[in-house]
């Protein structure tokens, strides 16, 4: 991304040398959204290209987007959400991604550290109101393990 330096836009808003520098300067990365997927990204580019200029761009105040509105849980699917998945994705699909889940939690866990984010490794529970339901999920975990 490249701007000239001049002091006016063209909404007629002044925009100083440092804004312009700093935010509209040439940029080896733009991210789209601070979510927890536009930040890993920012943070991995930089990582791996510590001088390179990154800029993550945000259209809300605060991130407006599901990371900062989800349930909170460190899950990669449980019993009854991935023979739901099962039902209409291929079991090859599945599986990679219930794997490429666990080593993304375990990258996350890694890069900010349990007692940062409040890790608690408590395990996963499922409520059933249908017996029979329940039974054919019992019966699947060996298949799964
Ligand atoms: C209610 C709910 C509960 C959930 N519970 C869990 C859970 O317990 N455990 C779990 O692992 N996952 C959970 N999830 C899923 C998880 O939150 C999402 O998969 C994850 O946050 C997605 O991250 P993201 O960065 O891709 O998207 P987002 O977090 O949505 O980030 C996208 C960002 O891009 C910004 N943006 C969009 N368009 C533009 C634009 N044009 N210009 C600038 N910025 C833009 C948005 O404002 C937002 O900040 C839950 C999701 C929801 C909705």
């Amino acid at each position: 991304m490249r701007t000239n330096k001049t002091s006016k836009n063209r909404t007629n808003v002044n925009i100083s040398y440092w804004e312009t520098d700093r935010y509209l300067g040439v940029q080896d990365l733009v991210v789209i959204g601070s979510g927890i997927v536009g930040l890993f990204t920012a943070l991995n580019y930089k990582k791996q290209n510590p001088k390179a200029k990154v800029t993550v761009l945000e259209r809300g105040v605060l991130p407006f987007g599901a990371s900062t509105k989800n349930a909170g849980f460190a899950c990669f699917g449980s019993l009854t959400e991935l023979m739901q998945d099962l039902k209409t994705i291929p079991d090859k699909q599945v599986w990679e991604t219930v794997s490429m889940r666990s080593k993304g939690l375990e990258l996350l866990r890694k890069t900010l550290g349990d007692k940062a984010i409040d890790y608690k490794p408590w395990g996963g529970y499922e409520l059933f109101d249908d017996a029979n339901e329940l039974e054919r999920c019992m019966d699947k975990i060996p298949v799964y393990e």
